[in-house]
């Protein structure tokens, strides 16, 4: 078990990838604290189903990562129950597509809030114990689209490509103290927010969900194949290990060639 000692924090964990690290994450013995929305029930069937993989602690904070207060709140719920936070995966995001010139501001800063002031917050609460222990990994999921755009993503792009800025300055101001922040930008993954968007594709070109998902593979992803969270998992747990010390302010893509071209 490679994460035994350890505890985490994973935004965004009731769902797609944020749910697939939080289980890597339990499967190698780390103390999970899950976050995300959803149904009560669901939550609960989600934390047997993740406690059931090692027995290690799981706990769950439903806290808004937009808001800086519920940031400060979760981490402090973290360290009471875990008694430290040693690794913050910041997973948390939502999407919303329109051309610039028709985006409704409201929406601007919803996305802006929730996929880059969140890392901002969380990364902020959670520094200073881990700088005063000299150890501490923050693993920032941004996207192929922090690194390349897409038409009609103004603020999920603008935000995604802030999360790499912001990836390297926390790497910078954190250098050999112990601490290190990456950042995983994957292609597409089938998750609750691209079914979304494959299911507009459907619905716009009059194709059924299966050729919609392959043709919004075909547009940008080489490989032709989605990532899967537990791939993503992996990489998160590698970035946790010793081997990875040295990594720090790196965007890391795990998107089937899409950033090759
Ligand atoms: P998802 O919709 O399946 O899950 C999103 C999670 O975030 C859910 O648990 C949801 O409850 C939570 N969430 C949303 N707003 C929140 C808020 N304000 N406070 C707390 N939790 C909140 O999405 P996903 O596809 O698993 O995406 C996870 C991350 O990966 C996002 O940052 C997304 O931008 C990024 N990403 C996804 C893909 C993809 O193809 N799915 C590709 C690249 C990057």
């Amino acid at each position: 078990m490679l994460l035994k000692g350890k505890s985490a924090i994973v935004t965004g964990s009731t769902s797609g990838i944020g749910l697939g690290i939080a289980r890597a994450f339990a499967k190698e013995g780390a103390d999970i604290l899950l976050n995300g929305f959803g149904p009560q029930d669901d939550i609960e069937t989600i934390k047997a189903d993740v406690r059931a993989l090692s027995g290690a602690k799981v706990e769950f904070v439903g806290a808004d990562v937009s808001k800086e207060d519920d940031c400060a709140g979760m981490v402090a719920t973290a360290t009471q129950a875990f008694g430290k936070v040693d690794i913050l995966v910041n997973n948390a995001g939502i999407q919303f597509t329109a051309p610039v010139h028709a985006f409704p501001t409201e929406k601007w800063n919803a996305v802006v809030a929730t996929n880059l002031s969140s890392v901002f917050y969380l990364s902020k609460a959670v520094l200073p114990q881990m700088l005063g222990r000299r150890w501490g990994r923050i693993i920032n999921i941004a996207s192929a689209h922090g690194m390349v755009a897409s038409k009609e993503k103004a603020a999920y792009v603008a935000a995604k490509h802030g999360v790499l800025g912001l990836t390297k300055v926390t790497a910078l101001d954190t250098a050999g103290t112990g601490v290190t922040a990456n950042a995983i930008c994957p292609g597409w993954v089938l998750t609750p927010l691209v079914q979304k968007q494959v299911d507009a594709l459907a619905e716009r070109k009059g194709l059924s969900k299966e050729d919609a998902a392959v043709e919004l593979l075909s547009e940008k992803m080489p490989s032709k194949q989605f990532v899967t969270p537990e791939q993503l998992g992996g990489l998160a747990v590698f970035l946790c290990t010793d081997a990875a010390a040295q990594m720090t302010g790196t965007a890391l893509p795990m998107d089937g060639g899409w950033t090759a071209q």
